[in-house]
């Protein structure tokens, strides 16, 4: 053999995805990633993403599952667990004894939840206290606008659904010291910069008119009331968000890239939930897609991916074709669909370059995650990770293997150990994320279609 058949023969090929997509996907990639989009926009929490999500498969055929319903090939369910977490399924052409197809994502990302008592009032201006939610660099949730999403539940039994600061609405910041006196702020870690407690939202400055106290408070609190019908107290049985309030955009002179909050994760669950939609023929195992909240603190929870609900809708599935659950799920896949880290040249130094995701470079595969050691990894087997790259290639999908930065640089876990823990053979793969965790993260066109194309894959073999 020449050299560069010896080459070609033995060593792997590293290029582009723009390199090795054909030149006729790039349609399909921008219109699935205006989609994509769309679904950032309309889903900024977990409920919201639960609610997008059931209005988008019910479009497209998709019916409430209710226990005992009788299921035949083809058919498509969804299961709402508590307006926070979704599971959909298209019953296979095969048993549920041969295994199910599983694709697992989460839908809550990092963000301020409001206290249980928020409202405040110092120096004549009104604020909200907040607590933050997963991973957060908190000097970057200072300065930007924000809006609160979420919901109030009322003693009476009603819950209210709250928007504040959509559209032309107004926003809320928190703020940060100027630089002319920041001097001594400046000497602290960026991790100590802005402490948890400074994360404090400006909700207002315009006293209401008499002689009361707290009168800036009280003016905030009366929109509230006006608005949603709310009172103080209901601030404490209510799951307030705030989140940041840009839009999902492209990024790049060459639109190659989108800038969002919650690609983390959102791309891989958007990816998850649309190729289960999108699936033309009935697929040979029955495919299933979970939408997970509280991945980000830890999965735990009735809607966590830790949930028995999920073990129960699997087990329900099962009872209808008389199949025993333990054992479809032994011989079920589920590749655990969650973001990687994309190598920065920013910073360097934390990646390892031989073995780090690169943006535009497809779908990474992540045998293990883990931090110190892998602790914490489920490790998917070399067999696994063996059988996702033969259906990956022969599926066109565009994708590359991944680890989260260098040995003890850090780490990370998601979902997948959960899932292996139930018996299932798992693989964790995603999208490669730059600045990820930040209010508004970045991803690559390409690798957000090569997911999608990669979740089709999954759900058809
Ligand atoms: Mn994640
Ligand atoms: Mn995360």
């Amino acid at each position: 053999m020449e050299a560069k058949e010896w080459k070609e023969k033995l060593l792997m090929e590293k290029k582009n995805g723009y390199d090795r997509m054909p030149a006729g996907e790039r349609e399909a990639m921008n219109s699935y990633c205006q989609g994509y989009k769309a679904f950032l926009d309309a889903g900024k929490t977990e409920r919201e993403c639960v609610r997008e999500g059931i209005r988008l498969a019910e479009e497209k055929g998709f019916r409430a599952y209710e226990r005992g319903m009788e299921l035949k090939s083809g058919d498509k369910v969804y299961l709402n667990n508590r307006g926070k977490m979704l599971l959909l399924a298209v019953i296979g052409q095969k048993s549920l004894a041969e295994g199910a197809q599983i694709a697992a994502a989460h839908i809550d990302s990092p963000r301020l939840d409001l206290k249980p008592s928020p409202l405040y009032e110092d120096s004549e201006l009104a604020y909200l206290k907040t607590h933050y939610y997963g991973g957060i660099r908190k000097y970057q949730w200072v300065t930007i606008p924000l809006e609160i999403h979420g919901v109030v539940a009322l003693k009476d039994g009603k819950t209210v659904n709250v928007v504040i600061g959509e559209g032309s609405e107004p926003k809320l910041v928190i703020n940060d010291l100027l630089p002319h006196l920041g001097a001594e702020q400046s000497k602290k870690t960026l991790a100590e910069g802005i402490a948890g407690e400074q994360l404090n939202i400006m909700a207002g400055s315009e006293p209401m008119e008499g002689e009361e106290k707290d009168r800036v408070k009280l003016a905030v609190m009366k929109v509230l009331y006006e608005k949603y019908g709310f009172t103080e107290e209901d601030f404490i049985s209510a799951e307030l968000e705030a989140v940041p309030a840009a839009k999902a955009t492209d990024i790049g002179l060459d639109a190659s890239l989108i800038g969002a909050y919650g690609h983390d994760d959102r791309v891989c669950g958007y990816a998850a939930l649309r190729a289960l939609l999108d699936l033309e023929e009935v697929p040979g195992k029955t495919a299933v897609c979970v939408l997970a909240d509280k991945e980000e603190i830890g999965s735990v929870g009735v809607s966590g991916m830790l949930t028995h609900a999920f073990d129960t809708f699997m087990e329900d599935l099962c009872d209808s074709q008389n199949v025993p659950v333990r054992a479809c799920l032994e011989k079920s896949f589920c590749l655990s669909a969650d973001v990687t880290a994309a190598y920065d040249p920013n910073f360097g130094d934390v990646y390892e370059k031989r073995n780090s995701s690169f943006v535009n470079y497809g779908i990474g595969l992540c045998k293990y995650t883990g931090s110190r050691g892998k602790g914490g990894a489920s490790d998917a087997s070399a067999e696994l990770v063996a059988y996702v790259r033969r259906i990956f290639d022969e599926n066109g999908v565009i994708w590359q293997m991944a680890e989260l930065g260098k040995v003890d640089a850090g780490g990370g876990g998601t979902v997948a150990a959960y899932m292996a823990n139930r018996n299932i053979d798992t693989l964790d793969a995603g999208v490669p994320v730059l600045a990820m965790h930040a209010p508004f993260e970045v991803v690559a066109k390409l690798d957000c279609y090569m997911t999608y194309k990669g979740m089709t894959a999954v759900y058809m073999n």
